[in-house]
């Protein structure tokens, strides 16, 4: 963490304040959080978590040897139809936990020595993680921190990330916001998530990846493809290349398979065909892209 105990106290304390009237993120549903209400995204003033430990199934910079010390936490500030996580993101699956219990669960990830903590849709629970981390400095918690997010950020609250934050890796999901209005419920994606993506790359710039393969500090971005093209892929490809960098990490994501409410759009009740997941793949390198996944 690149900050002192004072700045980190003090970035807690403007992100507090700006959980309510919630700000957090860019629905700003100016719920008084502290005060018990809920926003859109149904979180109250603290934090809540449905399960974390090593995990081995992330892209292999951040999982090395030992894992990625993922906490998985509960509620979203989206609601994508094809949710792969539902139960844990609409449904709130999970526990609350005070602000010292989730010091102690970052604490116990550096415990199982974990290349990392990856904190999993932590945009909700921003000032909760924050004034953790501080509880989890005091006590000897020196891990990289991995942003895990959907992309949906306000680019004003990750400010307040700088120099804590030492890996980001959003989602970008779409190209256009007809398709993210029908599929997430948010209007204003594309605008949103790519300030989100030039305030992340100011900050911590490409994705640097240590001599053991295990990545330090930078951006990776995420692209889940989805059928008939719904992504957007060439608009999301460009706006990297020419807008962030042609040296961006970026795993271009095959895996989509219908959930949760994915049925009631006809266009997304099937898989991607290989036909689809390589010509995405093309689109990429087409604009230049050369730091490619499938990992
Ligand atoms: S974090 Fe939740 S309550 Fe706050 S603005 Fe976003 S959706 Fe609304």
């Amino acid at each position: 963490m690149r900050i002192s105990p004072m700045e980190l106290a003090e970035r807690a304390a403007a992100l507090t304040a700006a959980s309510s009237p919630c700000r957090t993120c860019p629905n700003a549903c100016r719920a008084e959080r502290t005060a018990g209400e809920f926003g859109r995204c149904r979180l109250g003033g603290g934090a809540r978590v449905a399960g974390y430990g090593p995990h081995f199934g992330e892209e292999p910079p951040l999982v090395g040897r030992f894992g990625s010390g993922t906490v998985f936490l509960s509620a979203c500030n989206l609601a994508c139809l094809f949710c792969q996580n539902a139960r844990i993101s609409q449904d709130r699956e999970g526990t609350d936990v005070t602000d010292s219990e989730l010091a102690g669960i970052f604490l116990r990830i550096q415990e199982m020595r974990c290349h990392n903590l990856n904190l999993v849709t932590p945009t909700p629970h921003t000032a909760a993680i924050v004034r953790a981390l501080r509880i989890a400095r005091d006590a000897g918690f020196s891990l990289p921190i991995v942003w895990n997010c959907g992309g949906y950020e306000s680019a004003e609250v990750l400010r307040h990330l700088d120099g804590i934050v030492d890996l980001y890796m959003p989602d970008l999901k779409y190209g256009n916001d007809a398709v993210a209005r029908e599929l997430s419920g948010v209007g204003d994606y594309v605008a949103r998530s790519q300030a989100a993506l030039l305030e992340m790359h100011r900050q911590v710039g490409d994705l640097m990846i240590d001599d053991d393969g295990v990545a330090q500090r930078g951006l990776l971005v995420r692209h889940l493809i989805l059928p008939k093209g719904l992504a957007g892929t060439e608009e999301v490809m460009r706006f990297i290349v020419e807008e962030i960098s042609r040296d961006t990490y970026v795993n271009v994501m095959g895996q989509y398979r219908p959930c949760h409410r994915a049925s009631e759009i006809p266009s997304l009740r099937r898989r991607i065909t290989k036909e689809e997941l390589d010509d995405a793949l093309e689109r990429a390198r087409s604009v230049g892209l050369h730091r490619l996944a499938p990992f």
